[in-house]
């Protein structure tokens, strides 16, 4: 019997899991895909909200002011890129100018550090291709850039050299029981047993909710798609907003922490969890894109790709123990900036939420560092020949795009939690994430995949059951 089962592997069950870790708690985590961050924590913008755009006095407010402040520290424990690269809210009118006064008031009084109201000539010195139409811009120095599934992975990594479980493709269906012993079902008839239950199910999290029958929330999908571009380090360098209007934030220009360009993200009410690209959104991004910065190099467009956010009626994030079941804790509608404030939220939870119910004794083994699963490209040439004496995979360049060699690929496959498909191996080395898309290295990846887990080729999949890459033999 597990003390506490959190479901759901994106950042926030990620982040909580790790908290848990730290303390003596039998703990797993249930994740319905082939593998973590498959959710909103993998198609996002990957900001570091500073925290002058939520309602002051919300949750949303505080905690992204508190994770914003973590998140420094957090990711460097997780070996896990960071950029302190600060956030411009761009006017192009007087209208907006008034605005810019508004949201650096609101973030004054969240707390946000360090705001200023730039002039056209200072936004220029900071950004060369911004716009000639654009007047001026709220500077939000304490806005950041991260990788949304690389932090997911290794906070739940962590959590797992910590002495934390992880059950993947366990699809939640049922719940029975009550506190202190749940039995949690999966799709396929697997069962967890579990004294307490922490609900961060992202899109799911209203049926969870519905299973221990609390309706006390709903949750609706909103897709927004985007636009990936190669590298260019020097194109943007803060984080670039329109003003936002009563239609909403629009969209943003911006540096990823591996250099490429981000475009996006739209904002379109889906039914189910549709994360279809379209003409009609792809062409919206450009044009958009385009009357925020000059000189767009869209002739390097990578890919285009969607998340979808679980937004909640109560429009802001739920935190809170169910009314309907005891010892069971909702992580629920944790729409932007639930990325930033992921650690934030998970101290919350654990400290306030769960201490209600267990003993908090530390745990004298845990240790915060995990080393980070992608680096060979920014080694030092003695440090990469020295790596290669010692382990030869390191010397096999397998992602030309990406400069990824065989080395992290297998420590990919053999670190927690481990990455069993290909786009496993994507997501924490970043083979195939480049201009070709894996056209060069996902055949490599796959027979190295095949190698590491006794497979056969047609048994390996892009992204679990159902999505095989070979169907036979040609010849
Ligand atoms: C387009 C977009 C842009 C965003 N930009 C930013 C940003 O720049 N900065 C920021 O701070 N935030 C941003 N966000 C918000 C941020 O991505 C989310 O707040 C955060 O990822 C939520 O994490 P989560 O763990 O709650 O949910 P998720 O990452 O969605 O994880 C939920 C997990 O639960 C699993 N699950 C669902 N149902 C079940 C079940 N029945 N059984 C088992 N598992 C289940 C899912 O497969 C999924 O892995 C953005 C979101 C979107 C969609």
């Amino acid at each position: 019997m597990y003390d506490l089962a959190v479901i759901g592997g994106g950042v926030v069950g990620g982040m909580i899991l790790r908290e848990l870790s730290k303390y003596q708690l039998k703990v797993c985590l249930l994740e319905k895909e082939n593998d973590v961050a498959m959710g909103q924590s993998k198609a996002n913008s990957g900001i570091a909200h500073a925290g002058f755009d939520a309602a002051a006095g919300s949750l949303k407010a505080k905690f992204n002011l508190l994770g914003s402040k973590m998140m420094p520290e957090v990711t460097r424990e997780l070996g896990v890129k960071y950029e302190n690269n600060g956030s411009l809210v761009v006017a192009f009118s007087d209208e907006e100018l008034a605005t810019l006064e508004i949201l650096k008031q609101r973030g004054e009084q969240n707390g946000v550090e360090g705001l200023e109201i730039i002039d056209r000539e200072r936004l220029r010195e900071l950004e060369p291709n911004i716009s000639k139409n654009a007047l001026g811009a709220l500077h939000a120095k304490t806005g950041g850039i991260v990788c949304p599934y690389e932090l997911t992975i290794a906070a739940i990594g962590n959590a797992m050299d910590n002495g934390a479980d992880l059950f993947c493709n366990f699809a939640v269906t049922k719940i029975e029981g009550g506190y202190p012993s749940y039995r949690i079902f999966a799709e396929d008839g697997q069962v967890v047993e579990a004294k307490a239950i922490i609900n961060c199910a992202g899109l799911g999290s209203q049926k969870i909710a519905n299973l221990v029958g609390d309706n006390s929330f709903t949750i609706g999908g909103r897709k927004g798609e985007y636009i990936l571009l190669d590298h260019d380090p020097e194109f943007v360098h803060n984080t670039l907003f329109f003003t936002p209007t009563a239609k909403g934030k629009g969209i943003l220009v911006s540096r990823t922490v591996d250099n490429n360009i981000l475009l996006g993200p739209t904002a379109e009410e889906v039914e189910e969890d549709d994360r279809a690209t379209t003409a009609v959104g792809q062409a919206a991004i450009l044009k958009k894109a385009q009357e925020m910065c000059e000189n767009l190099p869209l002739g390097t467009k990578v890919t285009g790709f969607t998340g979808v956010r679980a937004y909640c009626d109560r429009h802001d994030f739920i935190l809170e123990e169910s009314k309907a079941a005891k010892g069971f804790f909702h992580c629920a509608g944790i729409e932007s900036p639930g990325l930033t404030s992921a650690p934030a939220i998970a101290k919350f939870v654990v400290e306030e939420l769960v201490a209600k119910y267990f003993a908090l004794e530390k745990n004298p083994t845990f240790n915060p560092i995990r080393t980070p699963d992608y680096f060979f490209k920014n080694l030092s040439f003695e440090e990469k020949n020295a790596l290669i004496q010692k382990e030869p995979a390191y010397g096999r360049m397998i992602c030309r795009c990406e400069m990824v060699t065989e080395g992290e690929i297998l420590r990919a496959m053999r670190e927690n939690p481990k990455a069993t498909d290909v786009d496993g191996v994507k997501r924490r080395v970043r083979a195939g994430m480049g201009r070709c898309q894996g056209g060069f290295c996902q055949p490599l990846v796959m027979e190295l995949l095949a190698k590491e887990f006794g497979l056969a080729p047609n048994e390996i999949t892009k992204k679990g059951k159902g999505s095989e890459l070979l169907v036979g033999k040609c010849k």
